[in-house]
């Protein structure tokens, strides 16, 4: 690994996947969107391997293949190694950020972030104007607060009904940094957050994930919820639902049973299903920045998604993740949050 000594730790991970058989290649959205060989999650590794080691050239194109990946972890669900291409790859990633060969798009989401922190504190000013000051942190996620307003008020109203006072974190946990490749920014974002107090209750699990990697310790606002059943009711007459199992929420964190919970105890059934669901759910092209660096394949992926939502009965798409409900809705699917279906479910 001389020529990216970055990448050294990650030696065991890349050479798995080099010397493999590819086990794993039908869980990719990506390549299963694209079918390219060097879009499949060996290929990456692959291209990653030979860059590090001298036998592919560092340039902009090669260096792209990290960015092509939507960081849902559903290959290393199919590897009899578990191996953890997601990982790897956002490290290749901070390597060739630093190298000045990130895609563009990635380089603007730093280049932009100032800009992205003032926005998302206005947004959090307008959803709560007086926050009370001795209150426990809420981090909605910028996903929530800067596009999904209705959702992050009902986020709100949840919180206080379980935790009573909750007050708005203004800052950005600095996952996007992270996915852009700008790993000492995320870390500078995660020091910042860990220096206003005590670890936040969050809504968006792609932020609760990055800073439990980071060494923080979230509580996740459904996992809240789902140990508080009671204060929830059933909605009368609720329609079809199904629950589409975020990558982030599901493989990441380890958290399938408590949206369910929730979800049967608001319907008063037990939800809708996917065929692929749990640790098999495929993606919905959200993540990992992939709107941004690959917008044609990230939307294909979410299509698919509801396709096979259409194939099993249709209805509306129940999810717990900004970016996957985002990426749904943008297709013209009728898509809801967790959060709002609990917001409904609360008395009074
Ligand atoms: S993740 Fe596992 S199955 Fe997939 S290419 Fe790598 S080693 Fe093979
Ligand atoms: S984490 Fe997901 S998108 Fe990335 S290589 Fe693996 S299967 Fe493909």
């Amino acid at each position: 690994m001389r020529p990216l000594p970055l990448l050294e730790h990650r030696r065991a991970e890349l050479e798995t996947c080099v010397y493999c058989p590819k086990l794993c290649r039908a869980a990719c959205p990506v390549s299963n969107a694209e079918p390219r060989e060097s879009l499949t999650p060996w290929g990456k590794m692959s291209t990653v391997f030979l860059q590090a080691r001298g036998g592919a050239p560092q340039d902009a194109e090669h260096s792209a293949t990290a960015w092509a990946c939507t960081g849902c972890h559903g290959c290393r669900e199919r590897c009899d190694h578990r191996n953890e291409v997601a990982p790897t790859l956002l490290e290749a990633r901070g390597a060739w950020f630093q190298r000045g060969l990130a895609p563009a798009a990635a380089r603007s989401v730093v280049a932009r972030h100032g800009e992205h922190q003032r926005a998302l504190a206005a947004a959090i000013q307008a959803l709560d104007p007086s926050p009370a000051p001795a209150a426990t942190p809420l981090l909605l996620g910028c996903g929530y607060a800067l596009h999904l307003a209705p959702e992050a008020r009902d986020a709100l109203v949840v919180a206080r009904a379980l935790v009573g006072p909750v007050r708005l974190v203004d800052r950005c946990c600095g996952l996007p940094l992270l996915l852009a490749g700008d790993i000492e920014g995320f870390q500078r974002e995660v020091g910042a957050l860990r220096a206003l107090g005590p670890a936040p209750l969050v809504l968006d699990p792609g932020c609760a994930l990055a800073l439990r990697k980071a060494g923080l310790t979230p509580r996740l606002l459904i996992e809240e919820a789902a140990e508080n059943l009671e204060n929830f009711h059933t909605i009368g007459g609720a329609p079809e639902a199904r629950y589409h199992d975020p990558c982030q929420l599901g493989r990441g964190l380890g958290v399938y049973e408590a949206p369910r919970a929730l979800l049967g105890r608001v319907l008063g059934r037990p939800a809708g299903e996917f065929e692929g669901r749990r640790q098999g759910a495929a993606c919905s092209g959200a993540g990992g920045l992939l709107p941004l660096t690959m917008p044609e394949v990230s939307g294909e992926i979410a299509r698919a998604r509801l396709r096979e939502h259409d194939e099993v009965g249709g209805g509306e798409v129940v999810t717990a993740c900004a970016s996957s409900l985002r990426a749904f809705r943008k297709q013209g699917a009728q898509a809801s949050d967790l959060i709002t279906w609990l917001a409904r479910a609360l008395p009074g």
